[in-house]
């Protein structure tokens, strides 16, 4: 029996032993210069001007809300089908959650979207979801029409690019840097803006609203991330244009192989975009000759993890489903796409073998 092939896995090299040694002996633990250093080369790569490093993209969306000056009374319209980082992060800020349908791409519908925006409506949260980029641009439109903000959920999407701009560089942008994101030191997150205002703010929310030892501007956090976590994000975000091609070749290798396999429904890239593949997800439809579980567990008697990214809708839970401020509408797509969904391996660290034993497997599971 082979190996079991993990939906993902670390790669830390002798780049990050190195640094992370580096700060170890300069006993400087805190953040410091590599948190700085992090901070301008993620701006840079990302074509927008100002960087915040926190200490997850959790966090990274609760400041970004904070510093928007969102709070009580005031809706933000986002996906029902993302991680419930992001239903927290908008309920931590104080304000109610809207939720607007998917398109078949997985990502928020615009014109859905549009048709929730109301007198309380301040922001927009699209979420990047697996890698894909939404439509940024008609994002843009809506917001500039409508008076709104945009915040964008990129934990899944950096170095992704929209009409040959990054994302993260149209709202305000949120990063993970948890274990299996794209980039990742473990824990952490960063934030892009291009307004030097909302970065202040963002500096101050995430250091007790200190600029100054003692003088405090606002009630804030402690959502620093530290010199020793940016020295594992480092080598990684140098080597990001190299993780980004390895995880779409892998993905084109495996939409090759699986494009003439009945009941499943490959990964499309509409026109414009640029997936970084955080995931590479299929959805197995009405037509195949078993359900969705049936394939998780048929992969998994084969030694392949498959992933359910996510098995319900992010309000569809007894901890969320009657909050006062979780407000939910029809979304039928997205309904039937969490239904559907399963993520195969597509981190940089497969080999070519184990790309054909994935599809050799789930040929297999649905033949
Ligand atoms: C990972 C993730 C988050 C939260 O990031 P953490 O660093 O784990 O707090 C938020 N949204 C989405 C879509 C994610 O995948």
């Amino acid at each position: 029996m082979n190996e079991p092939i993990p939906i993902s896995a670390v790669a830390i090299g002798p780049d990050e032993e190195a640094l992370v040694l580096e700060v170890l002996r300069s006993g400087r633990l805190t953040q410091g210069p590599k948190v700085e250093q992090l901070e301008q080369r993620f701006a840079a790569a990302h074509d927008v001007g100002q960087a915040v490093a926190v200490n997850s993209g959790t966090t990274a969306l609760v400041a970004a809300l904070q510093a928007l000056g969102v709070g009580p009374g005031d809706e933000v319209i986002t996906s029902p089908f993302t991680f419930v980082a992001t239903l927290n992060a908008i309920l931590e800020s104080g304000a109610t959650a809207r939720f607007a349908d998917v398109t078949e791409d997985f990502c928020l519908d615009v014109e859905c979207a549009r048709a929730l925006v109301g007198e309380r409506t301040r922001v927009v949260l699209p979420v990047h979801l697996y890698g894909l980029p939404a439509d940024m641009p008609r994002f843009d439109e809506l917001a500039r029409e409508r008076g709104l903000s945009i915040v964008e959920d990129a934990a899944q999407a950096h170095g992704a690019r929209v009409g040959g701009r990054s994302v993260g560089s149209f709202g305000v942008g949120c990063f993970s840097f948890y274990a299996t994101k794209n980039v990742m030191c473990g824990e952490g997150g960063m934030i892009t803006t291009a307004d030097a205002d909302v970065a202040d703010q963002l500096r101050l929310l995430r250091n007790h609203g200190m600029r100054v030892p003692y003088r405090y501007e606002v009630p804030g956090h402690n959502y620093r991330l530290t010199d020793l976590q940016a020295a594992i994000a480092l080598p990684q975000l140098d080597r990001l244009q190299a993780i980004n091609d390895a995880r779409r070749a892998h993905a084109a290798h495996l939409s090759e192989g699986l494009r003439s396999v009945p009941g499943l429904r490959l990964p499309s890239v509409p026109a414009g975009r640029e997936h970084v593949f955080h995931q590479y997800t299929v959805r197995v439809t009405a037509d195949a000759a078993v359900d969705r579980d049936g394939v998780v567990a048929g992969l998994a008697e084969r030694g392949i993890r498959a992933g359910v990214y996510y098995p319900r809708l992010v309000h569809d839970h007894p901890s969320h489903r009657d909050h006062p401020r979780v407000v939910v509408d029809e979304t039928p797509v997205a309904a039937q796409v969490t239904a559907e969904v399963v993520s195969l391996p597509v981190h940089p660290r497969l080999s070519r073998t184990e790309l054909d034993r994935i599809i050799e497997a789930v040929t297999e599971v649905l033949r």
